[in-house]
């Protein structure tokens, strides 16, 4: 992978998630490359070879954070802090190390293990949360469609450290593949070390986007047989299959009284 400066542009930058006025990403693309990533469709370099960084990372956001005041700020919107260049560079450990310093916290979305590694900074801010993102029950499956994560039960177990360190922990099942992820074992295996659940279906707008084109291409090679069924739910948000997953997660919800956050 080949980790190039990023051009200038701010790296705080406003946050349009409820309850974050601000957000932050380390990385100007990201190396997990999964394939069904709405990202994809903007990005400024191919992230199967090449990611951005911004060079000067501490001394501009170190002035950015100097006119707000400290709040929780959001890591991993565009792209995940803990992707695998994140083990050499460690930028998302400088802007932890930084936001704690100024008096922030943070709340983080990853699909990787590497975010225990930084329990130390988390475990002083006010409040800091993780949440983790699952989205395949079979390893053998995931890899045909996220070319660089770790495995689920690698990031549940994440998910234990960090609620065993006290750590405000939450979960994303995301996306929902319909006929492939299979959404309630997940729920059962991430229940006991989360708060909350979101669940979010694979939603394609346009036959021309990249992350379509790639979708297309690993269901054609690997799943000639879903194919059609699924291109045919994942561009109509009215279909039958989300109703019936919808209702499914409803009834779970009531019956367990489950936090469920439902996007289906
Ligand atoms: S980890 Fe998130 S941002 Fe990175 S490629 Fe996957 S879906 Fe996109």
């Amino acid at each position: 992978m080949q980790v190039s400066p990023c051009s200038d542009r701010p790296i705080l930058v406003p946050c349009s998630l409820n309850n974050f006025e601000h957000q932050i990403d380390p990385y100007v693309g990201c190396g997990h490359y999964c394939y069904y990533c709405y990202a994809l469709n903007q990005a400024e370099t191919d992230w199967a070879k090449e990611i951005g960084m911004h060079h000067d990372l501490v001394k501009q956001l170190g002035r950015e954070l100097e006119k707000i005041e400290p709040q929780k700020i959001y890591l991993g919107y565009y792209t995940d802090p803990y992707q695998p260049s994140e083990v050499e560079y460690r930028q998302t450990r400088k802007v932890l190390m930084l936001l704690l310093e100024k008096g922030f916290s943070a709340s983080i979305l990853t699909k990787s293990n590497l975010v225990v590694r930084d329990l130390d900074l988390l475990q002083k801010m006010d409040d800091a949360a993780v949440s983790v993102s699952v989205a395949f029950n079979d390893n053998h499956v995931r890899q045909k469609f996220e070319a660089h994560t770790i495995d689920t039960e690698k990031r549940i177990e994440a998910l234990r450290q960090l609620r065993n360190a006290g750590i405000r922990t939450s979960a994303l099942i995301c996306p929902v593949i319909p006929y492939i992820t299979n959404v309630i074992p997940l729920i059962d295996q991430l229940a006991p070390y989360t708060d909350v659940i979101w669940v979010y279906g694979l939603s394609m707008q346009d036959p021309s986007d990249q992350n379509w084109q790639n979708v297309k291409n690993i269901l054609n090679r690997h799943f000639p047989e879903l194919k059609k069924r699924i291109e045919t739910v994942i561009f109509s948000k009215d279909h039958s299959y989300w109703t019936q997953l919808r209702h499914e997660l409803q009834m779970i919800q009531k019956k367990r009284q489950l936090n469920l956050n439902i996007h289906v």
